[in-house]
């Protein structure tokens, strides 16, 4: 067979035009969301005053396999995909592997990162609606200036709430998201109620992404035509980035590849599973045996040593419950770990996959996933973000260990990001200031204790 190209690009009219929702495919579907008010399955209409309306429809749907992509967000993914799936024949030859090593590469558009799949869409939903202005939150930045790239092309007012040690660790995120009419708040803030009520239990806390979340929550729910919108977590948000995954699967076709291992870093969960849906779908039905492996932070480390509970998405606990993996959503990770993949929980669906055996999951320590990045750069030219560099060094252990077995395993990878922005913890981990914070049992046992009752709710 002819040589794989370094780079394979589809063409235009090969991209996916429909989105791919995994829960008709599951032999068991994950326990639905519940409010929290009354302990019962969140309705429609339980939903509706914080999001917007299809996105609400397309959340609860566990029956349609595909939804179609409205033209209009068809004509903003045309902008920057379909994104490369590229051979890493360089970094194949530095490691003296046999391996075959591939990595879908989501970080050719400005926001740096996969997010802006969702924000596209969410977006477009909220202006069909009549909607004028939403809130979201941002950890590491790239969901906010995704966001904010989506509001700048539909012409919608933005306000966001970003993790406040995000904000100072990486002034020119605030920058480029302001650039293209985002407006943002470091959170906590004294802006909101939720915040106020944080900061004064938690002097001098950097944030997190659950504290940003209660205080987007709570201004779209008081603002006229304002909705709140999220970046992962979410199930319709992981069927937008599936956008990835059916990419991914039609070049792997195309070009005859047939993964034996697929790698995802995991914060909420919306790239990993964008990328594997089409994969596990097949897996499911027995067509492949695909081995799936998720990689989060040892610091936030939801699926390796999480519960496997009802918990709220946000530390204000305003959010319906969802059945996850979780830290409790009192947990406040560590201020030293950088960048994102700093949320509490778990995407329900991923979850409970998850909990059935379908894949894998590993906690990476972040000097690991540093020297990792550093060497993925040096090889293959492009400055990896520090969340995608969790997949970036489990790729290498795995094609490592097919250099000591001489097995020729075929490893493809999400590179989700670019890391541009992520410059002061690049520099901590050069000037060996870079320090690997793993929690006690004790510090996960306090998060536990923040789990709700859900006797006591109903
Ligand atoms: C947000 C982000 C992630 C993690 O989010 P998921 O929802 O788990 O995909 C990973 N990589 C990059 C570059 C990100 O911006």
């Amino acid at each position: 067979m002819s040589k794989i190209p370094y780079k394979i690009y589809l063409s235009e009219d090969e991209l996916p035009t429909q989105w791919m929702n995994i829960r008709p495919f599951m032999k068991e579907l994950p326990e639905p969301m519940l409010n929290p008010a009354t302990g019962k399955p969140c309705t429609k209409e339980d939903l509706l005053p914080v999001f917007c309306e299809d996105l609400v429809d397309q959340e609860l749907n566990v029956t349609d396999k595909y939804f179609d992509i409205p033209g209009e967000i068809l004509d903003f993914y045309k902008m920057y995909r379909p994104s490369p799936l590229i051979r890493a024949y360089t970094l194949e030859k530095a490691l003296g592997t046999p391996a075959k090593i591939y990595y879908k590469f989501e970080g050719t558009n400005t926001s740096g990162s996969h997010k802006l799949n969702s924000a596209a869409a969410q977006v477009y939903y909220a202006k069909k609606q009549g909607l004028t202005h939403l809130t979201t939150e941002t950890g590491a930045g790239q969901w906010g200036t995704a966001l904010s790239m989506a509001c700048a092309f539909y012409d919608m007012q933005l306000k966001v709430f970003m993790v406040k040690v995000s904000a100072q660790q990486k002034p020119h995120r605030k920058a480029v998201i302001e650039t293209y009419g985002g407006l943002v708040i470091p959170s906590p803030s004294d802006t909101t109620e939720i915040g106020r009520k944080i900061l004064e239990n938690n002097p001098g806390t950097g944030g997190s992404l659950g504290c940003a979340i209660s205080e987007a929550i709570e201004v779209a729910t008081h603002t006229p035509d304002c909705r709140y919108v999220l970046g992962s977590v979410l199930n319709h948000v992981l069927m937008h980035q599936t956008v990835i995954g059916l990419e991914t699967k039609k070049a792997c076709e195309k070009y005859d590849i047939n993964p034996d291992i697929i790698i995802g870093c995991a914060g909420g969960g919306s790239n990993l599973g964008g990328l594997i849906t089409p994969f596990m779908a097949d897996k499911i039905s027995g067509k492949n045996d695909i081995h799936f492996i998720a990689v989060e932070p040892a610091s936030c480390p939801s699926l390796t040593r999480g519960k496997f509970a009802y918990d709220f998405g946000d530390t204000g606990k305003t959010t319906p419950l969802m059945k996850m993996y979780t830290l409790g959503s009192g947990f406040i990770p560590s201020a030293n770990h950088a960048g994102g993949l700093r949320y509490h929980g778990m995407n329900s669906v991923l979850s409970k996959l998850y909990d059935d055996g379908y894949f894998e999951a590993r906690s990476v320590e972040q000097t690991k996933v540093f020297e990792a990045a550093t060497y993925f750069a040096k090889c293959e030219g492009t400055l990896p973000a520090p969340e995608s560099s969790h997949a970036i060094r489990v790729a290498m252990d795995e094609a490592i260990k097919c250099k000591e077995t001489g097995e020729a395993k075929t490893i493809l990878f999400g590179l989700t990001g670019t890391g541009y922005f992520d410059m002061t913890a690049y520099q901590a981990y050069h000037n060996k200031t870079m320090t690997d914070y793993i929690p006690t049992d004790e510090d996960l046992e306090k998060g536990f204790a923040t789990l709700p009752d859900l006797c006591a709710l109903k």
